[in-house]
């Protein structure tokens, strides 16, 4: 079974598809997975791998290994784009997120002030308050829906709780009242003798409705781009990515960007 990405709290920097430079934080244990969401996509790997032994990174840790980086990578006159919250698992899940977002806020200010913070969320906890404070917080809220149809989206990224359904999350996500950015993954394949496809003409409108609803600041659409744990899904060719990327526009009025 593939395993973890990321062995530590703070990685990289790496170059990303869709932020540029990027140094991620990973507050989620460094030799397992815990995440509210179990997606067929998953980079880290599916839940059944465990929640390792390590547990969440604690606020001090963070802090300390985010202010050592920086100031290594500032002494060495390397570039940042950004810092990330992604690694392995759901970081809005950690109960000090809100803290941990405000020690990288402060750590940002001070070595890179032109950076960005990013935040790579499934949005399950995006309806709760502390959680949306600090989302409130950062630069690109980054927020995941990938289909508005319940039975895609239970599919696809298979949340752990039966009551998570679009509906609710699409209605969490208004609440930010166009602060956040919309990430949808466009995927194809089987899994389980099921046919998996959010790029349908149904599965399109059902989205546009829900950006509609939501009025993110921008969409990012994107597709597979390394080895998932199910291994019957494919890429979404990028001039598929773009025409459907043309009629979302052309429906909303919202900025999409593509990465292919
Ligand atoms: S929400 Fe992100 S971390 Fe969680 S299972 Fe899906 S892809 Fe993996």
């Amino acid at each position: 079974m593939q395993t973890v990405l990321f062995t530590s709290t703070i990685f990289g920097p790496i170059h990303s598809r869709r932020l540029g430079t990027s140094l991620g934080v990973n507050l989620m244990p460094n030799d397992g997975k815990i995440c509210s969401f179990d997606c067929l996509y998953c980079e880290a790997g599916y839940n059944a791998q465990g929640p390792g032994t390590t547990g969440v990174s604690k606020r001090e840790e963070v802090r300390r290994a985010l202010k050592n980086k920086l100031q290594a990578m500032k002494e060495a006159g390397q570039a940042l784009d950004v810092i990330t919250f992604s690694g392995n698992g759901e970081p809005t899940l950690h109960p000090n997120f809100k803290e941990i977002v405000h020690d990288v806020v402060n750590l940002r200010n001070q070595y890179y002030p032109e950076a960005k913070v990013s935040v790579l969320s499934n949005a399950t906890m995006a309806g709760k308050p502390s959680v949306m404070a600090a989302l409130k917080q950062v630069d690109n809220n980054i927020l995941k829906l990938d289909s508005a149809v319940a039975r895609t989206m239970r599919l696809i990224n298979r949340p752990v709780s039966p009551n998570v359904l679009p509906d609710g999350i699409i209605e969490d996500l208004k609440a930010y009242g166009g602060k956040c950015i919309v990430q949808t993954m466009m995927v194809r394949g089987e899994h389980d003798g099921e046919i998996v496809d959010n790029t349908t003409d149904a599965e399109i409108d059902a989205l546009i409705n829900a950006y509609l609803a939501i009025k993110p600041r921008e969409i990012m659409l994107y597709t597979i781009d390394r080895k998932t744990p199910e291994q019957k899904l494919v890429k979404v060719p990028v001039e598929d990515l773009k025409r459907i990327a043309r009629h979302i526009e052309s429906e909303t009025g919202i900025t999409v960007q593509v990465t292919g």
